[in-house]
This record gives structure tokens, sequence and C-alpha cells, in this order.
């Protein structure tokens, strides 16, 4: 870390018991394995929970309408709206046509980006050299694939809201990424404000989760407090 990184956290929920591990997901969670993606409905008024299940593990989340898939979410709209790039609980996560989509509801971290694309192969080609090309896992890819089911084009998939995640720019706009300063256990919550298809990943870039890829746990939860894991396919959306 350097020394003049030019902001501290917000974490504004204090650490909430989780009974999942390493090993398994608590009952009720869906574990998403390092390096996947998974589409989830998430209704009006429910709640989206995810987890980082060991600590040091960022998760791309994406928001795409059920109504209308082509309204997504806006990082850049999201940034503008809520006039930081450092949102946390009480922000609100806007769409393309400055629909409010979702509003983030506990966070015991404080720490998210909303200015960086998910991994692509690309990214792994760019910027991995180590690599030399191969493929690679990407969270571009997990959230093409989770989307393509409900008619979200690749190309309207853009920034992501990267759960978890620590991009700084030092004063020259020098960017750095260091690494999740989630400890096991560590939750990010919206409630969904419309119908809502969200895509997650348990991003595939080694670099950005301190050099090992690990899992991630979610839930969706009604607003009354029931509690229920729905990945796709649940079926139509109701
Ligand atoms: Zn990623």
């Amino acid at each position: 870390m350097t020394d003049f990184r030019p902001r501290t956290p917000r974490p504004t929920t204090k650490p909430v018991a989780y009974e999942g591990d390493s090993s398994a997901p608590a009952e009720g969670w869906t574990r998403l394995p390092p390096q996947t993606g998974l589409l989830i409905r998430v209704p009006a008024g429910s709640m989206l929970d995810i987890v980082d299940p060991c600590g040091q593990q960022v998760a791309d989340l994406y928001l795409a309408c059920v109504d209308d898939p082509m309204e997504n979410l806006s990082a850049g709209r999201t940034v503008d709206y809520n006039n930081t790039v450092y949102v946390s609980t009480g922000d609100r996560l806007w769409s393309n046509r400055s629909t409010v989509l979702a509003t983030i509801v506990s966070d015991t971290v404080g720490i998210h980006d909303l200015t960086l694309t998910p991994c692509s192969q690309q990214t792994f080609d760019l910027l991995y050299p180590e690599f030399e090309g191969a493929p690679h896992p990407s969270c571009f890819q997990n959230i093409c694939d989770a989307l393509s089911p409900v008619g979200v084009d690749p190309d309207r998939i853009g920034t992501t809201m990267n759960v978890f995640m620590d991009v700084w720019t030092s004063p020259d706009g020098e960017l750095h990424i260091d690494p999740p300063p989630t400890t096991a256990g560590d939750r990010f919550s919206i409630r969904a404000d419309v119908d809502l298809f969200a895509a997650v990943t348990a991003c595939s870039a080694e670099k950005s989760n301190n050099g090992t890829c690990k899992p991630i746990d979610t839930r969706v939860r009604s607003a009354n407090g029931g509690s229920s894991s729905t990945p796709w396919p649940l079926g139509p959306p109701a």
C-alpha cells in the first residue's frame, strides 16, 4: 500500500455473523466456485447478499431490468448522481436511463470500485504477459454467459460494480489496485428497486485478488426476512 493513498474506507455496517467458511457456504446460500459467474433474479423489494467467505476476493456485479434487459447498470450515472466514486450504504445504483435499479442496504467494507470494466480475455492478454495469451476465465465472459439467456448482448455489458475491489488513484492520476480489504464473512447487500437480473461473479483476475482466486457466496432474501437461494433458472419472471 502506498503512503499517499488519498482516501479511507467507508464501512457503514458493523460485521454481520456468517455461518459459511472456506469449505462450504452457509445454509440457504449459493457458492460461486472460483472464476465463475451466476445469473440471479432479484424481484423488486428483495435483497441480494454477496459475501466473501474466505477474504480478499472481488465479486463483480452487473444488473439488467427484467422488463427490458436493454436497461442496465450505469456506473457513470451511479457515480454522477451519488457524487462519489466510493458508494456505500444508502447510495443508489442507477441505470443507463436514469432509473434507480437498487439501493445499497448493508456494507461491512466500504471499498468497491465503479471505474473498471470486468476482467476479460483481453485484460489477461494485455496485463498478464506471463500468460502468453492463453485462454483464461474472466468476469466478462462469465457475465456474458449468465446474461445471454435473458437477452443481454455482450456489447451492453459495460463497467461493473466491482464489489470489494480496491481501486484508487494517486494525485497524478496513476491507477492502483490493492488487494481486497475483506476478511472472511464480509458482506455487501442491495435491495432491488425494480425487478432485476443480476450477474454475480467470483472474479477471475489473480492480481485483483492477492494472487489467488477464491469463491463468493450469494443469496436472495425477501423483504419480510425470508431467505432463499435463487440461482437461475427459476422460470419466467413473476
Ligand atoms: Zn474479474
